[in-house]
């Protein structure tokens, strides 16, 4: 099923999923149809505000491959909480694999900023 229909693709024992039902509580800043964006419970930066797909994917490699429109839903309102909250310009971040930091598996956008930013130095 789409993000466009009424009912998201969930996954047993997702948290995300979970918290995109109301079923788990968060800080939601803003949704939109595809997307909802909550804050991180454990923030990094001023800005640190996760947002996630209602349908659920476990990792932004698999949403690309699945639903480009909906990953650039999410970015899209990565931007828009960015503005909302502070200058526009953010860092965004999806942690993909475990050796990479992931721990949910229910693709999320971090969404970084409300401080100047160093380089990332890879
Ligand atoms: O990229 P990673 O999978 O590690 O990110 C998961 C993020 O979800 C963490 O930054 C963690 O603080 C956040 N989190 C949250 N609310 C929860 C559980 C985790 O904001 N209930």
């Amino acid at each position: 099923m789409s993000s466009n229909e009424s009912a998201p693709l969930t996954a047993p024992d997702c948290l995300f999923c979970r918290i995109v039902a109301g079923a788990v509580p968060a800080t939601v800043v803003a949704q939109s149809s595809a997307a909802v964006a909550f804050r991180d419970i454990d923030p990094q930066a001023p800005l640190h505000v996760l947002v996630v797909p209602r349908d659920h994917h476990a990792d932004v490699a698999q949403l690309a491959a699945a639903d480009p429109a909906l990953l650039a839903q999410v970015v899209s309102l990565a931007e828009q909480v960015a503005s909302d909250e502070s200058s526009g310009q953010f860092r965004l971040v999806f942690n993909t694999g475990p050796s990479a930091g992931q721990s949910v598996f229910h693709v999320h956008a971090h969404v970084l900023g409300g401080v100047e930013l160093g380089r990332i130095n890879a």
